[in-house]
């Protein structure tokens, strides 16, 4: 069965629901690419041509896509996982809503990892109805990914405890991390907003100098998919005013690493990030966070 996912995480979720003996999965997206502005190439139309099944992370996530995948919903299963996962989460009134802002969901789910549990579910009944035969082995991959998935989330849990209350303060580039903030309890404030498509002004900039100033925080981040140049001027802002302020380091947001990497999947890139996150904030260069064995592979 070929499969194409539109990003690399929602591409590692298939790998590990769908298990390689069943699917061939392909990625439009890869390494540092930002969805919010991704456009497409005549290779994905050859390779969404030619799927049988194709999965998107969804709620405006692919901004520029979206028609494509409308247009050829109407020729095969197209998955938007997040709108699918959004209104069943709604329907049921589980605990920990969508975050939204006015009306629109926060498509950056896959940080907070009992809600990407959930996503792992959704693709895998997905695949049960699509591919019923293979029920038994879908179950026994959706159970072995899901204890692999509360090991990870108790793991950051345990690392995030290391940082003193008052420096947990994650600035980065874009709002990509409001359900880490909230999942693992991090005061999270992106320079941009929501998409990377949207402006960061002065006025925001020194918004969160004065943030910075105050709580004393001796780190921000950018992120591999997007430009640092917001980053650095807060930087620049805070060193200004007599504050040495750094960059702690690089964060995956809306990619992770290059396939074949530890980073190069969901769990590699969560303990990357958390790994960069607690150094910085705990000035403790060598703290990593557990292994655990088979995660994310
Ligand atoms: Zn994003």
């Amino acid at each position: 069965m070929r499969v194409v996912a539109t990003t690399a995480l929602v591409a590692d979720l298939v790998r590990n629901i769908a298990g390689p003996n069943r699917v061939q999965v392909v990625s439009l997206m890869g390494e540092g690419v930002d969805p919010h502005l991704y456009k497409g190439s005549p290779r994905d139309v050859r390779d969404l041509a030619g799927a049988d099944l194709v999965f998107a992370g969804g709620l405006h996530l692919e901004g520029k896509l979206i028609g494509v995948l409308h247009r050829l919903g109407r020729q095969k299963p197209v998955h938007l996982l997040g709108d699918e996962l959004t209104i069943s989460h709604e329907s049921k009134k589980l605990p920990d809503p969508w975050i939204r802002d006015d009306s629109m969901p926060d498509p950056h789910c896959w940080f907070d990892v009992k809600l990407w549990k959930l996503e792992a579910e959704l693709l895998s009944q997905i695949m049960i109805d699509y591919d019923p035969v293979h029920r038994s082995e879908f179950q026994s991959n959706l159970r072995n990914y899901s204890a692999q998935l509360d090991q990870l989330d108790s793991e950051i849990h345990l690392s995030i405890g290391r940082i003193p209350a008052d420096r947990r303060l994650l600035i980065t580039s874009h709002d990509a991390f409001r359900y880490f903030g909230r999942a693992y309890g991090i005061q999270v404030e992106g320079i941009q907003g929501l998409s990377t498509e949207s402006e960061s002004g002065v006025r925001r900039t020194n918004q969160l100098v004065d943030l910075v100033i105050s709580r004393q925080i001796p780190a921000i981040f950018v992120e591999t998919s997007v430009s640092d140049d917001n980053v650095k001027a807060l930087v620049e802002g805070a060193r200004a005013r007599g504050h040495n302020l750094r960059i702690g380091g690089s964060l995956y947001s809306d990619a992770p690493g290059a396939l074949g990497k530890p980073e190069g999947t969901y769990a590699g890139m969560l303990r990357h990030n958390v790994r960069t996150f607690v150094q910085a904030m705990t000035d403790d260069r060598s703290f990593m966070p557990g292994q655990v064995q088979g995660v994310g592979t």
